[in-house]
C-alpha cells in the first residue's frame, strides 16, 4: 500500500478517553501503536462492551450510586465537582448533569454547548485537603 493509500485510510477524528463521542458512562479507549510496523489499533471498548452486556446481563451489575471507601457503602448522590487544580471535563460534567436531572446525554450535551464547567474550588476545601 503506498502513502497516499494509508493516509486515506487515516481516521478524521481521535478517539481519546473522554473525546464524548458515545454515550456510555464510562467511557474507554484502547490505543495501540508501533512505528516498526506502521500500523495502529484502536478499539472504542466501552461500545463494544456495552454490546456484550445485552449478551450476558445476568454477568453485569448497574449500580446507581458510587462506591465510598471511607464510608464502605453505596452513595447514590453524584459527589459534587471538588478538585482544587482543574475544571470538571466537559465529558464528566455532561454525564453528571444527564444523571442529576434525569435527561438523555445528547439534549445535555446541547443545554451545556458553550456554557463553563465547574471550576476548580478554593485550596483547603477540595477532598484532597480534608485529608482520611
Ligand atoms: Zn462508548
Amino acid at each position: 500500500m503506498d502513502i497516499r493509500a494509508a493516509t486515506e485510510l487515516l481516521p478524521e477524528v481521535r478517539w481519546t478517553h473522554g473525546d464524548d463521542l458515545c454515550d456510555c458512562t464510562f467511557q474507554r479507549i484502547g490505543e495501540w501503536t508501533n512505528p516498526y510496523l506502521g500500523r495502529t489499533l484502536r478499539v472504542r471498548f466501552c461500545c463494544i462492551w456495552k454490546e456484550l452486556y445485552k449478551q450476558y446481563p445476568e454477568f453485569v451489575q448497574e449500580i446507581p450510586a458510587y462506591w465510598d471507601d471511607n464510608e464502605s457503602a453505596f452513595i447514590p448522590t453524584p459527589m459534587d465537582w471538588d478538585s482544587e487544580d482543574a475544571e470538571m471535563p466537559k465529558h464528566l460534567w455532561h454525564r453528571q448533569v444527564a444523571i442529576r436531572e434525569g435527561k438523555a446525554l445528547e439534549q445535555v450535551r446541547q443545554e451545556l454547548r458553550g456554557k463553563t464547567p465547574p471550576q476548580p474550588v478554593a485550596r483547603g476545601t477540595g477532598r484532597e485537603s480534608k485529608g482520611e
